[in-house]
């Protein structure tokens, strides 16, 4: 079962969480939790004002982290007295390790990636802490694990890749010794160590991602992923009004999804569920009572239009050279140097003398542009975001294509792309008609009458 960062935002939603936890004892849940909502932030900045040898601003935000968790071990153990000490003493502790830290930081005005990796992996640490000490509070016998003893990844600290051999052999064991004489474990979330054991993180909304690691590691029946929404819906109910609930989509939808901009999840989190064949469920914390998504396998799920993602800030590169046309090593060339750059590339197409492709806007691409422009034409297209419609064998239905584009009649289409996997139909359009687009097209797809197929 995983928490995400509203769902233990506060003493209200951490009560309700705990309640969630309590109904389930029986199926014996590993607790997954994120750090408190914003405090990931609030640790990337932590780290920028001491980079910058902002002292002032950098205790300032300490004070701020401290304060808060202080406060909600505070307010969550209030009928425990000698439980409340222990976590204050124990959250205090963690801060001022982390203080020590900073304060060497910013005195030497240097951050590297492993000193950003251990000051941004706190936020999990005190979350999971002060709820494993309030669970206890509640009368739910829970014990603590340290997920960097078992989710072991790549040497990269920011971007760990999980090692799933390592993970596999670690976790069962870590997790049934841990469950001794328990009702409940507890870990957290985005955070892991490298082989070497030193501290590393998955990426920004790893939780879910360690989650169904950890799921597929115990060969757990189900994957909760909770959050602060009925489920996967037709759009993000933030961007989109009138989005619907889905009931159930495939893993690879659900993939899609994410990898086409639904923050829903992570990303990556439906590679290890895949593997062994586990289904995900996204729940609401603030509404438990409500069914959901359960994301299942493929055969399970009728093909059809399921939802529209967005990625709002990327860009377009165009790269146009007549040496492309009958040169077989063209193409190999073009992606070695995204490739060594590590930029990754998201739509891809292409004609005689020209490839185009996406990335993300935030993506350095400097380098990658110098190295293309020594054999090609190349024109970056900024302030672009890209839209796509998502659901298992759209790419085949017909009058798919033509439903797609209708509501775009006024709009600029700078690339269009649709997915080998038959899943996927993304297109290209300017930033600022992002939200009209979006809307429109969730309109034409999911509140319309059917209309009659037609080619
Ligand atoms: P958590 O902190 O629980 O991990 P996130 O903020 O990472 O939560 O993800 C939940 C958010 O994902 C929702 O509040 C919603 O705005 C957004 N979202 C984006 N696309 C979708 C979608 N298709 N369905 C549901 N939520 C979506
Ligand atoms: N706390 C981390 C983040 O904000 C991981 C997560 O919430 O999934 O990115
Ligand atoms: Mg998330």
């Amino acid at each position: 079962m995983k928490f995400g960062g509203t769902s233990v935002a506060n003493f209200e939603a951490i009560t309700r969480t705990i309640f969630i936890v309590g109904g389930k004892l029986d199926q014996k849940p590993v607790v997954v939790v994120s750090a408190l909502s914003k405090v990931t932030d609030l640790l990337y900045k932590i780290s920028d004002a001491a980079a910058s040898k902002n002292k002032v601003q950098t205790e300032e935000l300490l004070g701020q982290l401290r304060n808060r968790h202080v406060s909600l071990a505070c307010e969550l153990l209030e009928q425990s007295p000698a439980l409340k000490e222990q976590a204050v003493e124990r959250v205090n502790e963690i801060c001022d390790k982390l203080e020590g830290l900073v304060s060497a930081v910013c005195a030497l005005g240097e951050l590297s990636a492993r000193n950003k990796a251990i000051i941004i992996s706190n936020g999990e640490i005190l979350s999971s802490t002060i709820i494993c000490f309030a669970m206890n509070a509640k009368g739910i016998r829970t014990n603590f694990i340290d997920a960097r003893k078992m989710m072991i990844t790549s040497e990269s600290y920011l971007k760990g890749e999980p090692i799933s051999t390592e993970i596999c052999a670690r976790v069962p064991v870590i997790v049934s010794e841990a469950y001794k004489g328990m009702d409940a474990v507890i870990t957290q979330g985005f955070i892991g160590a490298n082989l070497q054991g030193e501290q590393t993180v998955l990426g920004r909304g790893g939780s879910d991602y360690s989650a169904s690691l950890i799921g597929m590691a115990i060969d757990a029946e189900r994957i909760e992923i909770w959050t602060d929404v009925d489920g996967v819906r037709t759009a993000d109910p933030r961007r989109v009004q009138n989005t619907k609930a889905l009931e159930k989509i495939s893993f690879e939808e659900a993939a899609e999804m994410a990898h086409f901009g639904a923050k829903v999840l992570h990303p990556l989190t439906i590679e290890p569920a895949v593997k062994k064949n586990i289904p995900i469920y996204v729940l609401n914390s603030m509404n438990p009572s409500n069914k959901g998504t359960a994301i299942l396998r493929n055969e399970l799920i009728e093909d059809g239009v399921k939802s529209v993602s967005f990625k709002e800030n990327i860009r377009v590169i165009n790269i146009f050279s007549t040496r492309m046309i009958n040169t077989s090593g063209f193409l190999r060339r073009v992606f070695e140097i995204f490739s060594e750059s590590k930029v990754s590339v998201d739509l891809i197409s292409t004609s005689e003398a020209n490839i185009s492709v996406t990335v993300d806007g935030n993506e350095k691409i400097d380098k990658v542009v110098a190295q293309l422009s020594e054999f090609a034409d190349v024109i970056v297209d900024d302030d672009k975001s890209q839209v796509s419609v998502i659901g298992k064998n759209i790419v085949r239905l017909n009058g798919m294509l033509k439903k797609t584009f209708a509501p775009l009649k006024k709009c600029n289409v700078y690339m269009i792309s649709q997915g080998a996997s038959f899943v996927n139909i993304s297109f290209v359009v300017d930033r600022e008609e992002l939200t009209e687009v979006v809307q429109d097209l969730h309109h034409h797809l999911f509140e319309q009458p059917e209309e009659p197929e037609c080619m």
